[in-house]
């Protein structure tokens, strides 16, 4: 199936239920309302000129009208291939867009005007001749400044010269094989990646995402999350779309009260969230005013989630059934899922077990040998969803995916003898101290459990005499912003082996994360140094 056909069948399936609600807009649109905008917007690219594998680049938070792109630029195909969705993340900058858009070489560009304040049309404007292969841009919205063309203009245009019968027979033609989509990786650890993904990687990997939730058409599922990401594009969208649900969006960026709202508004089924946005709604002044008797799932993802914050999760926001989802975006995006087949202390403290039709194994990094189960080593996977390779970089996608097909994920981890994987961290974030390996990942986790505590960050700084040392950045819970390094010292004196313990703290209101909300620990490692001088 491509995505293309995917629309056409759920039209039919489920023609007048809701597919997209954007609370922010207050847009409703039902199956068959979406496959109409998919069809005119996919008329209106193609009268615009682009041609098959163009790459047209997506730069917007979320909307109703990225929801409907992702099926639009599908459709908007020529013959085996056409278009291919690039999506990129709207708080990047001037040289970032810019950067982005010639590295895959992207021929359309769909924007927003604006986002929080900053003119997104002012800072296409200024590329100018820095971007050679744009032809066409497009202004999601009413107007647009000369060069450019309006949301309403394209949807006009692909009105105008619609030939639906000849865009459905169209799809029939789409090779599932074929990119659909160019991912950026969320530059956690450096610059971003471009993963392309193919129909095939992303429609089966949401098939089976939503089926380890148990989604029917009665499944209305929260997305805070952003679609620029697989979490929400893959995991959220399609995988409400393969399933026939309801993908809700409550806002343009994560706001933790919107969220709250939108799950009491429409009765949400599911929520998702990468642990920050978890934190953010539990710790709102008003989170016991909302009414989340609705959910009963929904996924925590994207980066390491605390023991203590899934239970929290469970008991305080009626998410009982709540699954802990590991992947990347080079995996389409999930290799691993916790399930409520799952012993419930598994379902806390593991990513849950290897997801239908995929192959893991733990390698150890140095020599490539796979470790027998119970040892910590690099995680890598194998099978459907890994992707097509980095786009137009085949040196780098070679030191990923290796001669057998296993994509490397530079992830430490370990599995046991049931299959159940832990994340131990990353490999670029494992610290040496005086030679002994220390993982961050298990020290915040302890620290999770500090009553004053509401977030954690423990990196490694280089230090003359050990090689590295501990720092932890730490979010106090309100009220307690006087907690002292000594005190939080003393508190893990007896209760953490003493090696472990940070050397440096620092107290702050916030950290350095990506703009889906995953904490950039490079960038706090590059700010300790500095104060450490
Ligand atoms: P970049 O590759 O650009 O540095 P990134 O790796 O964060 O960024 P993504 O592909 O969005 O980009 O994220 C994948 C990574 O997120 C994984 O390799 C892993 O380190 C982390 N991750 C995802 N889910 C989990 C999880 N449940 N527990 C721990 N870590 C997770
Ligand atoms: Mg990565």
């Amino acid at each position: 199936l491509t995505l293309g056909q995917l629309l056409e069948r759920q039209a039919s399936n489920f023609g007048s239920s809701a597919a997209v609600v954007s609370t922010r807009q207050s847009t409703r649109l039902t199956y068959t309302e979406l496959r109409r905008l998919a069809d005119d917007v996919a008329q209106g690219l193609i009268a615009l000129g682009v041609q098959r594998r163009d790459r047209v680049g997506v730069w917007a938070p979320n909307s109703a009208e990225w929801a409907v792109l992702q099926f639009a630029v599908a459709k908007a195909r020529r013959g085996h291939a056409g278009a291919i969705l690039v999506k990129l993340n709207p708080s990047m900058k001037a040289a970032e867009l810019s950067y982005a858009v010639n590295k895959v070489g992207c021929s359309t560009l769909i924007l927003a005007p604006e986002l929080k304040g900053t003119s997104l049309v002012g800072i296409v404007e200024s590329l100018r001749d820095q971007a050679p292969t744009l032809r066409t841009k497009v202004v999601l919205g009413s107007e647009a400044p000369p060069g450019m063309v309006s949301w309403h203009q394209l949807l006009a245009a692909g009105e105008s010269g619609r030939q639906r019968d000849e865009l459905q027979r169209r799809q029939l033609n789409v090779v599932p094989g074929e990119a659909a989509s160019i991912q950026l990786t969320s530059g956690t650890t450096g610059f971003p990646k471009a993963a392309a993904l193919s129909h095939l990687n992303i429609l089966n990997n949401a098939l089976f995402v939503g089926h380890t939730l148990g989604y029917t058409e009665a499944d209305r599922v929260c997305l805070p999350v952003p679609l620029f990401h697989c979490f929400g594009s893959v995991m959220g969208a399609l995988a409400c779309a393969v399933h026939g649900a309801t993908a809700v969006y409550p806002s343009d960026c994560f706001d933790a009260g919107a969220t709250l709202a939108a799950v009491q508004q429409e009765r949400c089924t599911s929520l998702y969230g990468v642990p920050a946005m978890f934190i953010a709604q539990l710790e709102h002044p008003e989170f016991h005013r909302y009414d989340l008797s609705s959910l009963r799932t929904g996924i925590m993802a994207g980066a390491p989630c605390p023991v203590a914050l899934m239970q929290k999760v469970q008991s305080q926001m009626h998410l009982s059934d709540i699954t802990i989802c590991y992947g990347m975006t080079e995996t389409s995006p999930v290799s691993f899922q916790t399930s409520t087949d799952d012993p419930v202390e598994r379902r806390v403290s593991t990513v849950g077990r290897i997801h239908p039709h995929l192959e893991a194994k733990v390698v150890d990094p140095g020599t490539n040998r796979t470790l027998p189960r119970g040892q910590v080593g690099e995680l890598c996977v194998r099978g459907y969803s890994v992707m097509l390779g980095y786009h137009g970089d085949p040196t780098a996608t070679a030191c990923s995916i290796d001669s057998e097909g296993w994509m490397h994920s530079g992830d430490l981890a370990v599995l046991d003898d049931r299959g159940y994987c832990s994340i131990v961290g990353r490999i670029k974030d494992m610290v040496i101290r005086g030679g002994e390996n220390l993982f961050p990942r298990e020290i915040e986790e302890f620290l999770h459990h500090h009553p004053a505590i509401a977030d954690v960050q423990v990196f490694g700084v280089p230090d003359a005499r050990l090689g590295e040392e501990l720092c932890a950045w730490v979010r106090p819970r309100e009220g307690h912003r006087h907690l002292s390094s000594e005190e939080l010292q003393t508190w893990c004196v007896g209760r953490l082996s003493h090696q472990k313990i940070p050397r440096y703290w620092k107290l702050v209101e916030s950290y350095p994360t990506t703009t889906s909300g995953k904490p950039q620990k490079y960038k706090m490692r590059e700010a300790a140094v500095q104060e450490l001088g």
